[in-house]
C-alpha cells in the first residue's frame, strides 16, 4: 500500500456539500473581497483562539510582517528567532527592515531554548518570535517574563500549532500579536493561501486592519502607506466550514503520533519527539531523528511512504541570507537537527495499519528483514 506524506480525503471528502454550496452563495453574491464572511470567520477564529481579536489575512509571511509593523519594529532594531525554524519566521523581520538574530532550539523540544535567550538581547532588541515548532508550544511562561523584564514584544508564530497549550492557555493568545497560517497543509488549512493575526490589543487590531487594507480604514482615506494582504471571502467560508472539525482532527494525529511511538519507541537508532511537561503538542508534523536519515528517506520512498524534511538547511546557512555573514558552525544544534530530522506522514485518516507498515520498514531499514 502506498501512503502519501499528506491526503485531505477524510477531512474534505464529508464537508464536499458544505464547500460546493459555501462556493455557490460565495458566487451568487457576487461580493468577493472583505464582506461577512471574512467578518464572521474572524470572529470565530477570534473565540477559538480566546482573544479579542483575529485578522485574517493572504497568508502567514504576511501576519507575521503585519504583526512586526503594528508594532513600530524597523529598520535598526533586533528580533530574537529560533535558529531552526521556516524561512518566512525570518523574511518577515527583514522586510520590516529589523535584523534576525538566531538563538538555538533545545536538543529534545526543538523549540527555542528560553535560558539562551537572555545571552542574545541587545540594546537594539525588540523583540521575540517564538515558533511552536511542528505543532509544540514553545516555552511561553518563561518567554513572557523574559520579554516583560527586558521590555521586548513578544509575536508568536503560530503558523503549526492551531489549538495547542502551554501551561493550559492556547498557541495565539500569549503574545503582544500573533500570527498564523491557513497554507492548506497547516492543521487549519484554507484550499488556497491564508493567514491571520490574533492580538487582544485594540490599537494593534486596528493597526493590522489598516497596514492589510491600504493603509485605510475609509475607501479612498489613505492614513498610512498600507499593503493589499487581506483574505478574501471564499477562503473565509471554507476555514468557517473546517474549524468546528479541528479538534477532531488534532485527536486523530494525537492518536496516530501514540501509534507510531508505540511501534519505534523500541527501536533504538531513531529519536522520538519529546514533549515538555507543560507543553501540548498538536503534531502539524511527526518528526523523528536519525544519523542515516537520507537513506531512511530513500528507503522509505522506494517502498512507497512520503516523507518530508523541515528544513535541510536552517535560515543562517541560506543563501537568502548570506549578508548576515554566519557560516556553518555558528548554529550546531540547529544544523545538526537539520541533517538528521525526517518527517513521517501524519495526517487525519491514517490508520493503525499504515502506521504498522511505515514502521515496519523502518525497523526493516535499521535491521533486515526478519
Ligand atoms: C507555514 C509557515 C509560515 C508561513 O505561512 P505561509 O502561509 O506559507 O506564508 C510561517 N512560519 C512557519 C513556522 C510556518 O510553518
Amino acid at each position: 500500500m502506498k501512503i502519501p506524506f499528506l491526503n485531505f480525503d477524510e477531512m474534505h471528502y464529508p464537508l464536499r456539500s458544505k464547500m460546493i454550496e459555501a462556493f455557490t452563495n460565495f458566487y451568487d453574491r457576487q461580493y468577493y473581497v472583505m464582506g461577512d464572511s471574512l467578518k464572521l470567520f474572524e470572529s470565530e477564529y477570534a473565540t477559538f483562539s480566546q482573544v479579542n481579536y483575529a485578522i485574517g489575512t493572504s497568508n502567514g509571511l504576511d501576519a507575521l510582517f503585519l504583526s512586526l509593523k503594528a508594532t513600530g519594529i524597523g529598520p535598526g532594531d533586533e528580533i530574537i528567532i529560533p535558529s531552526n525554524t521556516f524561512i518566512a519566521s525570518a523574511l518577515a523581520v527583514s522586510f520590516v527592515g529589523a535584523r534576525p538574530v538566531f538563538v538555538e532550539p533545545r536538543r529534545d523540544t526543538y523549540n527555542i531554548n528560553p535560558d539562551l535567550i537572555e545571552d542574545s538581547i541587545t540594546s537594539r532588541t525588540k523583540g521575540i518570535i517564538p515558533v511552536h515548532l511542528y505543532g509544540q508550544s514553545a516555552e511561553m511562561k518563561q518567554i513572557m517574563e523574559i520579554a516583560k523584564h527586558h521590555q521586548l514584544w513578544v509575536i508568536e508564530d503560530n503558523a503549526q500549532a492551531h489549538g495547542s497549550e502551554f501551561n493550559g492557555k492556547i498557541t495565539g493568545s500569549w503574545g503582544h500579536i500573533n500570527a498564523t497560517s491557513f497554507y492548506p497543509g497547516k492543521n487549519l488549512g484554507a484550499l488556497g493561501d491564508g493567514g491571520a493575526v490574533t492580538t487582544n490589543f485594540e490599537d494593534l487590531a486596528e493597526k493590522v486592519k489598516s497596514l492589510r487594507n491600504y493603509g485605510s480604514r475609509v475607501k479612498y482615506h489613505n492614513t498610512e502607506l498600507g499593503h493589499n494582504m487581506r483574505l478574501d471571502e471564499l477562503q473565509s467560508s471554507f476555514l468557517s466550514i473546517k474549524l468546528p472539525f479541528l479538534k477532531e482532527w488534532t485527536q486523530k494525529r494525537r492518536q496516530i503520533a501514540s501509534w507510531y511511538s508505540n511501534y519505534l519507541k523500541d527501536l533504538p537508532e531513531i529519536i522520538l519527539p519529546e514533549i515538555h511537561p507543560n507543553s501540548d503538542h498538536v503534531y502539524h508534523l511527526f518528526v523523528i531523528r536519525t544519523k542515516k536519515r537520507n537513506s531512511l528517506q530513500e528507503h522509505l520512498n522506494q517502498e512507497g511512504i512520503g516523507t518530508l524534511i523541515h528544513y535541510p538547511i536552517p535560515p543562517h546557512l541560506q543563501e537568502a541570507y548570506s549578508s548576515l555573514g554566519y557560516k556553518k558552525g555558528d548554529f550546531p544544534i540547529a544544523e545538526e537537527l537539520a541533517e538528521t530530522s525526517l518527517s513521517l506522514p501524519i495526517w487525519p485518516g491514517m490508520t493503525e495499519e499504515m502506521v504498522i507498515q511505515i514502521s515496519e520498514k523502518i525497523w526493516e531499514f535499521f535491521e533486515g528483514p526478519n
